[in-house]
């Protein structure tokens, strides 16, 4: 596997692959990998010829107040498990290649970034939607694989591809869970044991919104305050936000009647984490007799 730094050595390697006839699949993270990551770069290897993984800590989506300095990273072990999941190159580039003088050039997708993780965020999406650009200008990738688990950062860049032209076809990949349902994320590892525990409270407030909707509650705010008692009962859990939102546009709804994004973000002591699901009408007990509740990650 071909690791670079620079953006010369990247195109470099990326044009002899062109040349030599294959597809360029993408895969762009801030490193830590776990099987969430690993899974995308398994997606890309099964559609493309040549497969690209950034790793990159981007500062310009960390607030001032984040934790861009404590981000874990673990650049050997994350280039082991690139390789082993079928990667072709590791392009791993520092701040410097990526911003080498003041950034005044920024793309900025409006209105969808200013809810959910947007609200809690500011300039967050704006410095995603930026770096993206930047790594697809580099790579110029066929495809490139996103995870469902950031649900709203895949929908921003999906608006982003086809509101810009950019030549590129975007792929959703389902959230991976740990075996007791915590989605996977490079943050858990800031958790202590007992704040390990209590992040579980996520997926259970999911389960439970999506256990009352099976049994016919569409109403949005029976489920978010359902879901606020769960997350309740656990005292090292503080929510941000809960939201029940319209799958394209993200805007909050009242009642369930297209497919629908449950989207929560929840610091457990210090560590902010999100997981999602997307519920799809019609449920309930005469739908799916004999099922409890049915969950989509994928559409
Ligand atoms: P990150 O390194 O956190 O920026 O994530 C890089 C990519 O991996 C993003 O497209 C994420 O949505 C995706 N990803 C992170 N965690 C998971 C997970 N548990 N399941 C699926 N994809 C994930």
């Amino acid at each position: 596997m071909i690791i670079t730094n620079s953006i010369d050595d990247t195109r470099k390697q990326i044009a002899a692959a062109r040349r030599a006839g294959k597809t360029i699949g993408f895969v762009p993270t801030m490193g830590a990998l776990h099987e969430g990551h690993f899974s995308l770069i398994r997606a890309a290897r099964q559609k493309c010829d040549f497969v690209v993984v950034s790793i990159f800590v981007n500062p310009t989506q960390f607030g001032p107040a984040e934790d861009l300095d404590k981000y874990p990273r673990t650049f050997s072990q994350d280039c082991q498990g690139c390789s082993l999941n079928g990667a072709d190159m590791v392009f791993a580039p520092d701040s410097q290649v990526m911003y080498p003088d003041e950034n005044l050039t920024w793309v900025n997708v409006e209105n969808i970034t200013d809810r959910l993780c947007g609200a809690s965020r500011p300039g967050h999406f704006r410095g995603v939607t930026t770096v993206v650009t930047k790594l697809f200008n580099i790579v110029q990738p066929d495809i490139a694989c996103f995870g469902q688990k950031d649900a709203q950062q895949v929908s921003v860049i999906e608006t982003m591809v086809r509101q810009l032209n950019m030549p590129v076809t975007i792929i959703r990949c389902p959230i991976v869970r740990e075996p007791d349902g915590l989605a996977m994320s490079s943050r858990n590892r800031y958790l202590e044991p007992a704040e390990r525990q209590q992040a579980l409270c996520l997926r259970l407030a999911l389960d439970k919104a999506a256990e009352l909707f099976a049994a016919g509650c569409t109403e949005a705010a029976t489920l978010i305050t359902a879901m606020e008692n769960v997350i309740r009962q656990y005292p090292l859990a503080r929510i941000d936000y809960i939201a029940i939102v319209d799958d394209q546009l993200l805007c909050p709804i009242e009642k369930i009647e297209t497919q629908t994004l449950i989207a929560l973000a929840v610091f457990i002591g210090k560590t902010r984490l999100i997981d999602n699901t997307t519920l799809t009408p019609p449920y309930g007990p005469y739908a799916h007799a004999g099922e409890t509740c049915q969950w989509r990650q994928l559409r």
